[in-house]
C-alpha cells in the first residue's frame, strides 16, 4: 500500500498526461501514470500527424505517443496499465480506486481526454485514419481537391464542413433530419458556401473502401423512405460530438453542463485544491495534441508549486 502512494498521480496517457509526466519527473517528483484502456490516447487511432511541431516530415500517431512515453520514462515516470473506476477527493491523500488496486496521491492530474462520438459502424473503425476522421483541423489537408462527406447537423458539423471547403472540391453534409441543429449564423454560413451540399433525412449504413485506397463510397439510407443507395466519396468526417471522459468525477469535481472538467480560466486548477485538469478533458474548444501537451505542462508545474508551498508552510509551522 505504501508503495502505492505518489506525490503526483496522473490519470491518462495521451499528450496531456505524458507531458505532465515529463515535467513532474524532471522536477524529481517520480510521478505515476495510470494509462487507462487507451494507452497513448486518441492519437493512437490515427495515421499521419502533420501539425505537431518538431516533425517537419510528419509522424504516425502511435509512434509520436511512443516517443512521449519514452521521454517521460527516461526521467523516472512509473507507468501502470490500469483503469480508474472511482476517486475519493474529499480529503488528502486522495484515493484513486482502479481495477488493479487502490492508489493514494498528494496531488492528482486529470488527463482523461475526450472521445469522439462515432456512428458505430464496423467499416468506420476499419477505415479510421484511412479516409475516416473526426477532426477536420487535423486531417483536412489530406483531402485536398477531394470530395468528402461530413456527418452531423450541429455547430461542429457546420464548422468542419466550412473548414474543409478550404481544401476539398466538394463537401456533402449528411444529416438524419430535414433541418439543422446548428446556430443560425453557422447554418447561414454553410448554406451560402457554394462548395457545400446537403443530403437530408439520411444516415450512412456502411463506408466502403480499403486501407490501401482509402474511402471510395458509402451506402446511404434515406430514413424516411428506407431507400439505400451508393454514393461516391473520398472521405468521411464524423462530426456528431465529443464526450469528455469525466464520468468518474461526477459529484467529485466541478464540471461544465456539457460534462467537461471546470478549471480556472487561463489555468488548470479544479475546484479541489491539489487536483489539476489538462488536455481535452477540460478543453472543448481547441482539442489538439499540442494544446493538450501545453496544459499538461501547466498542470505539472502547478502541482509542483502546490507541493512546494505546502512543504514550506509545514517547515515554518514546526
Ligand atoms: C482520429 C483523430 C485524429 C486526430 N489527429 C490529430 C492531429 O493530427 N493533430 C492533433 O494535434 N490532434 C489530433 N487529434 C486530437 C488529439 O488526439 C487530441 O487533442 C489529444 O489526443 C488529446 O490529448 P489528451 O491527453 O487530452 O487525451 P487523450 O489523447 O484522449 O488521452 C486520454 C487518456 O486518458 C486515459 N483514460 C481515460 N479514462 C481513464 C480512466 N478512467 N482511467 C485511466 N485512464 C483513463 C485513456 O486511456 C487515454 O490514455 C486527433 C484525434 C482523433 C480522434
Amino acid at each position: 500500500m505504501a508503495d502505492n502512494h505518489h506525490k503526483v498521480l496522473i490519470i491518462g496517457s495521451g499528450p496531456a498526461g505524458w507531458t505532465a509526466a515529463i515535467y513532474a519527473a524532471r522536477a524529481n517528483l517520480s510521478p505515476l501514470v495510470i494509462q487507462g484502456t487507451q494507452p497513448g490516447g486518441q492519437l493512437t487511432i490515427t495515421t499521419d500527424v502533420e501539425n505537431f511541431p518538431g516533425f517537419p516530415e510528419g509522424i504516425m500517431g502511435p509512434e509520436l505517443m511512443e516517443k512521449f512515453q519514452a521521454q517521460a520514462e527516461r526521467f523516472g515516470t512509473r507507468v501502470v496499465y490500469d483503469t480508474v473506476n472511482e476517486v475519493d477527493l474529499s480529503k488528502r491523500p486522495f484515493r484513486i480506486m482502479a481495477d488493479e488496486g487502490v492508489y493514494t496521491a498528494d496531488t492528482l492530474i486529470v488527463a482523461t481526454g475526450a472521445s469522439a462520438k462515432w456512428i458505430g459502424l464496423e467499416s468506420e473503425q476499419k477505415l479510421m485514419g484511412h479516409g475516416v476522421s473526426s477532426c477536420a483541423t487535423c486531417d483536412g489537408a489530406f483531402f485536398r481537391g477531394k470530395e468528402v462527406i461530413v456527418v452531423g447537423g450541429g455547430d461542429t458539423a457546420m464548422e468542419e464542413a466550412n473548414f474543409l471547403t478550404r481544401f476539398c472540391s466538394k463537401v456533402v453534409v449528411v444529416h438524419r433530419r430535414d433541418s439543422l441543429r446548428a446556430s443560425k449564423i453557422m447554418q447561414e454560413r454553410a448554406f451560402a458556401n457554394p462548395k457545400i451540399e446537403f443530403i437530408w433525412d439520411s444516415a450512412i449504413e456502411e463506408i466502403i473502401g480499403a486501407k490501401e485506397t482509402g474511402v471510395t463510397s458509402v451506402k446511404l439510407k434515406n430514413l424516411k423512405t428506407g431507400e439505400v443507395k451508393g454514393f461516391a466519396t473520398q472521405g468521411v468526417f464524423v462530426a456528431i460530438g465529443h464526450k469528455p471522459n469525466t464520468d468518474i468525477f461526477e459529484g467529485k469535481l466541478e464540471l461544465h453542463p456539457n460534462g467537461y472538467l471546470k478549471v480556472t480560466p487561463g489555468g488548470v486548477s479544479t475546484n479541489v485544491k491539489g487536483v489539476f485538469g489538462c488536455g481535452d478533458v477540460m478543453d472543448h474548444h481547441y482539442r489538439q495534441a499540442i494544446t493538450a501537451a501545453g496544459t499538461g505542462c501547466m498542470a505539472a508545474m502547478d502541482a509542483e508549486k502546490f507541493l512546494e508551498a505546502e512543504e514550506a508552510a509545514l517547515a515554518t509551522s514546526v
